[in-house]
């Protein structure tokens, strides 16, 4: 996971682009069905500017059918509001949690490993807790030394494994180097891999006509996310930007699953721009600060942020900030939907999680 401090530079080169921009019916007369427009990016873009998630903006534009009427419209994309929708599934998990309680007496549980300080895995940590009690799902924890050896990891995950109450287990990542992650991923029990990441989960999401048990928690935020706003998948052509183990590649065969077809890109790419323009949907996971500009995106693509990098922010108390991949006041004029960052795959994963601990604490005990 790239977290290397990068400079807030969204670039400042001049781009004139003409984009005919299909609107939705509901904002025009029935026979207007595009409104051309001018989009000049003649005058800079400020590195500020491209930064700003809030930052929404109103253009005039002059009705095709009635030039001499000037209509107001929104274009600015429309932001797909992870905050909203993950409270949304923890409300669900938290009623379904209730229900499977009072009618089993079965509390859905999930253990957490955790080995070594650092201080990012220990914010995580703290925070899946609280999440799961916020639902009512109980938490265990195993905190384990920065030195403590593969075989002391496996032991832990074989408790956890054998115990009844906790149903699903997740190892927080990244481990100490001296620890092989492949190892000790391998060791959950396949029926309690919340996280998804043990290779037959991971190998029946790549096969035609297999389910996985779990599908990876942020992979399965972002497909959500399309879910939940009734957006089209099926016959899209959706690009994938990054083929890491834990979001591009799943996300990848995810959409792939859901009859798009996929294009990946990645750090050896070349034209990475070319191919990302083919997208309806775009989902970048590269870890590279504004590396998808406006220019990049087809009008009205579908566009779906996870990167979450620092960038120095003098007026910021911390002295950073966090911005996603894709320079979004540029592309939130391009794009029909966006996620923001802070506020949009974030919020999504730790949701995916106690959807998958309750999701398996229901199918151990055959609860519908
Ligand atoms: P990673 O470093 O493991 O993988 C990055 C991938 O991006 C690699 O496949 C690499 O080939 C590709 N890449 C790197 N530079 C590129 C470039 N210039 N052009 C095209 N491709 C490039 O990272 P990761 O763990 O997959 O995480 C990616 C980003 O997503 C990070 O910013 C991370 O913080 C964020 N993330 C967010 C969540 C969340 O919950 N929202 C969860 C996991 C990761």
């Amino acid at each position: 996971m790239a977290s290397t401090l990068l400079s807030p530079d969204c670039s400042t080169s001049a781009i004139t682009a003409r984009h005919l921009i299909p609107l939705k019916r509901k904002l025009l007369p029935a026979a207007i069905q595009f409104v051309s427009f001018e989009r000049s990016l003649s005058s800079p873009w400020s590195p500020s500017l491209c930064l700003s998630p809030s930052a929404s903006k109103y253009r005039t534009v002059v009705s095709a059918a009635d030039p001499g009427s000037m209509t107001t419209l929104d274009t600015t994309a429309k932001i797909i509001d992870g905050k909203l929708i993950s409270q949304q599934i923890k409300d669900e998990v938290s009623a379904e949690v209730t229900r499977l309680r009072e009618a089993t007496g079965v509390v859905p549980g999930l253990a957490v490993i955790l080995v070594g300080s650092r201080k990012d895995s220990q914010t995580y940590v703290r925070n899946k807790k609280k999440a799961c009690e916020a639902v009512g799902i109980k938490s265990y924890e195993a905190n384990l030394p920065e030195d403590c050896t593969e075989s002391e990891v496996l032991r832990h995950i074989e408790e956890f494994n054998n115990e009844p109450s906790v149903h699903g287990i997740l190892v927080q990542l990244p481990l100490p180097r001296h620890i092989n992650e492949e190892k000790i991923l391998a060791g959950v029990s396949i029926e309690k891999d919340v996280d998804g990441f043990h290779p037959l989960n991971i190998g029946r999401l790549a096969m035609q006509g297999r389910d996985p048990l779990f599908i990876p928690c942020t992979p399965k935020g972002c497909m959500e996310l399309l879910h939940r706003y009734n957006i089209d998948i099926k016959g899209k052509r959706a690009v994938v930007i990054g083929r890491s183990n834990i979001v591009g590649m799943p996300v990848a065969l995810l959409l792939q699953k859901a009859n798009a077809t996929v294009s990946m890109v990645h750090s050896y790419t070349k034209s990475p721009e070319d191919i990302t323009r083919q997208g309806d949907i775009v989902i970048s996971a590269a870890g590279v600060a504004n590396l998808v500009r406006g220019s990049w995106l087809k009008p009205g693509a579908v566009v779906i942020d996870v990167g979450i990098n620092p960038v120095d922010d003098t007026n910021s108390p911390r002295g950073y900030r966090l911005v996603g991949d894709v320079c979004y006041e540029e592309a939130s004029k391009v794009a029909s939907y966006i996620t923001p960052v802070p506020g949009g795959v974030g919020p999504m994963t730790i949701a995916m999680l106690l959807s998958n601990t309750l999701l398996s604490a229901k199918r151990i005990h055959n609860f519908k």
